[in-house]
């Protein structure tokens, strides 16, 4: 017998001992398995032209037997030779690899997440104590069988299989008290499965089912029969279970109540239903059709690297790639869905990029989701702050790093602002008193830190309102901006905010003196009326703000980044007294409360003290 390798090992367990409830999900599982192993042959087929083959011919059958307690899948796709039996059985595959990350984690985390991805084939083993695969790969003439019984490994034996393709069989586990395993071999539960997870699978899914039927009775008009006194026949006939048509090709008319989102929910594995349904069918230029979803839930991976954006491409009827980046820009990355369309059947998984169709593709979906996304924040406000706080920092992200390009994006913005509302650039500019003349916003933890900023009490007092900027990416992203309909940006903590009389000048003593203490701290130390009840705070000058300062600080290569700092001192505050009858007096301990006093000001500024034990020792020498 052969080990599995470690991941594929621990990916066993947690299958084998997964107390996740949703176990019927196997059966999706193998089925899409086996539609791709049939999409992989017939897309050879077109593309290196297969003589023989017809699409009419290609099939998945599911077939029971009810004293073996086993279940079968069958595919004629393209198999699985002896070494591929091995490496794609015996290895985990790439979703896999997502699973097994979530080892480590609390039970009820870990079904969290084993929800919002495929399981895959091992999923078999939620249901089944033995599984086997009989496999002949297309164009040889050698089938193989690759049999386990759960994590101790599994044995590659030689088989026997007529033609090409893959016959999945599952020894189900015996009943349990709850768990009725043999529920799977009726044909009630299976035909429920394949409705509810696998309708829209493009080829027929076939299984053979029992009627019963009365026979045929000549009988003559008026007379009423009645099949009291007979038994009825039972039928066994080869049925298709599926629709086989994809949902993104329904008509309105013919689409059910909630066929969407539960198509969406099915197949990417999220419990919520999306936060918006984006139908497109275009005609023109390129012919094509799409089905996008904005979720609500945020993938647990969204914030990895290993977060892969990208729209599943159809072409043909077959599924070219699932995950087709070129389809998305990097700012609509949350978007999930589907494209088809009739593209040349050459572009092969690889040179999806070069495709000129499919760049005006891309093109008109970014137009498509930006528009829906505006029509969501004009419909329903609600339902977009929840959108916006769970993807609104793509983007962010988006106009930071276009340099300008993607400045249209600056609409689809919120932000909560000091006076409590949630506002977009354009209401808060219309908002604007007309003797307003930037667009102020302030750099805090929460938007309660932008209130207790010390120049914030001054710009509400002026009738202005300012936008809080609670994520790191913020500052950057406006800093692209500049402007929004010609209103500059600007923080409240820069040295000049705009509001007038707010400067005043300081005893010149003082003035002097506190420019000795820090001299290499602060570039500029002034008066201010504009500070409410706070003896001091900092400002900047210069294109790096101190909140940009502390964002940079954190990133490597950005240590060196430093604001340039204004010390701003509130001359109607007692302490501001304080500082002038010091000077008067030359008193030493003048130095050491202006020390005080720029260390409270950066702590404001929510920056880190330079030293604390110094700082704590000054003050108490001043107490
Ligand atoms: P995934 O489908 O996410 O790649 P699975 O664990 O379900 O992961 O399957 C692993 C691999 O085994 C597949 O990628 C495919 O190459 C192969 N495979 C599974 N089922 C079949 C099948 N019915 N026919 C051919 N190959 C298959």
């Amino acid at each position: 017998m052969k080990k599995f390798k470690t991941e594929s090992k621990r990916m066993l367990d947690l299958m084998i001992n997964s107390i996740y409830t949703n176990r019927e999900i196997f059966l999706r599982e193998l089925l899409s398995n086996a539609s791709d192993a049939i999409d992989k042959l017939y897309y050879k087929s077109l593309t290196e032209g297969l003589s023989g083959l017809t699409r009419e011919d290609l099939a998945i059958e599911i077939a029971v037997d009810k004293d073996a307690r086993t279940l079968t899948v069958s595919d004629n796709g393209v198999g699985m030779n002896e070494e591929e039996l091995e490496n794609n059985l015996g290895t985990i595959a790439k979703s896999g690899s997502l699973a097994f990350k979530a080892e480590n984690l609390a039970e009820n985390e870990k079904i969290d997440i084993i929800g919002q991805f495929g399981v895959g084939f091992y999923s078999s083993f939620m249901v089944a104590k033995k599984v086997e695969v009989v496999s002949k790969a297309f164009g040889s003439d050698k089938a193989y069988k690759w049999v386990s019984e759960g994590a101790d490994g599994y044995d590659v034996l030689p088989a026997e299989r007529a033609s090409n393709g893959t016959d999945v069989i599952l020894y189900l586990k015996d009943d349990a008290d709850e768990d009725k395993y043999g529920d799977y071999l009726t044909e009630y539960k299976i035909k429920d499965l394949v409705k509810k997870y696998s309708d829209y699978i493009r080829y027929p899914i076939k299984m053979l089912v029992t009627s019963y039927e009365y026979p045929e009775h000549e009988h003559k008009e008026g007379e009423e029969h009645d099949h009291e006194h007979e038994e009825p026949k039972e039928v066994k006939k080869v049925e298709t279970l599926n629709s086989m048509v994809p949902v993104w090709k329904k008509s309105k008319s013919e689409l059910k109540d909630g066929e969407l989102e539960q198509f969406y929910k099915d197949n990417y594995y999220d419990a919520k239903d999306p936060l918006r349904v984006i139908t497109v069918s275009a005609e023109g230029a390129v012919d094509y059709k799409a089905l996008l979803f904005i979720p609500e839930t945020i993938p647990f991976n969204y914030y990895t690297k290993a977060y892969e954006k990208g729209l599943s491409l159809y072409t043909s009827g077959v599924l070219i790639t699932d995950k087709c980046a070129d389809l998305l820009p990097d700012h609509f990355n949350f978007v999930k869905g589907v494209v088809d369309s009739e593209l040349s059947l050459n572009i092969s998984r690889e040179t999806v990029q070069q495709n000129r169709q499919l760049k005006a593709i891309a093109n008109n979906i970014e137009k498509k989701i930006k528009s829906e996304l505006t029509a969501m924040l004009a419909e329903d406000r609600e339902k977009y702050k929840v959108f916006f706080k769970n993807f609104g920092t793509s983007i962010k992200y988006g106009i930071y790093s276009s340099w300008g390009m993607k400045n249209d994006l600056a609409d689809l913005l919120i932000y909560p602002t000091a006076k409590g509302e949630t506002v977009t650039l354009k209401e808060y500019v219309d908002k604007m008193p007309e003797d307003q003349k930037f667009i102020y916003y302030a750099c805090g933890r929460s938007v309660d830190a932008v209130k207790a900023l010390p120049r914030t009490a001054a710009i509400l007092d002026k009738g202005y309102d300012i936008l809080c900027f609670i994520e790191d990416v913020d500052e950057f992203a406006v800093k692209m901006l500049r402007n929004y309909n010609e209103k500059e940006f600007k923080s409240i903590e820069s040295g000049d905010v705009g509001i007038s009389s707010e400067e005043v000048a300081l005893d010149a003593k003082v003035a002097e003196k506190v420019l000795n203490v820090l001299k290499d701290k602060v570039k500029k130390v002034v008066g201010s009326k504009s500070l409410k009840n706070h003896p001091v705070c900092l400002s900047s000058e210069g294109e790096v703000s101190i909140e940009m300062e502390k964002v940079l600080s954190a990133t490597p290569g950005g240590e060196g980044a430093k604001a340039e700092k204004v010390l701003e001192i509130n001359v109607d505050h007692k302490v501001y007294d304080k500082l002038v009858s010091l000077a008067a007096a030359d008193d030493s301990s003048f130095d050491d409360l202006v020390y005080v006093m720029y260390e409270q000001a950066r702590a404001i500024a929510g920056l880190p003290v330079d030293d604390p034990t110094e700082l704590t020792d000054k003050i108490f020498d001043l107490i």
